[in-house]
């Protein structure tokens, strides 16, 4: 199951990721303020279309540097781009 739906994920690049490709995305985006990527708490839920900004997050992370403890919510479009950073 999971190696059909890679396939199709490789095969349509344009289809919405999956949270699984949104948490990576978020871990992969460094602390604003200190540039560490240890994230002692993330937590991964999909926006309602009519909760969405214009900016169009499909996905929205809270999450908490695990080295200076700062909080960032940050929006992850349906293309796996991050859209913003609060
Ligand atoms: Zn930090």
């Amino acid at each position: 199951m999971f190696l059909i739906e890679e396939t199709l994920a490789l095969r349509s690049p344009s289809g919405p990721i999956t949270m699984e490709r949104a948490e990576r995305i978020a871990r992969g985006h460094a602390c604003e303020n200190c540039g560490e990527y240890n994230y002692k708490r993330m937590v991964v839920e999909g926006v309602a279309p009519s909760k969405r900004s214009e900016l169009g997050e499909v996905w929205r992370v809270n999450k908490t540097c695990g080295v200076c403890g700062l909080e960032h919510e940050m929006g992850i479009s349906s293309q796996g781009d991050v859209v913003y950073v609060t």
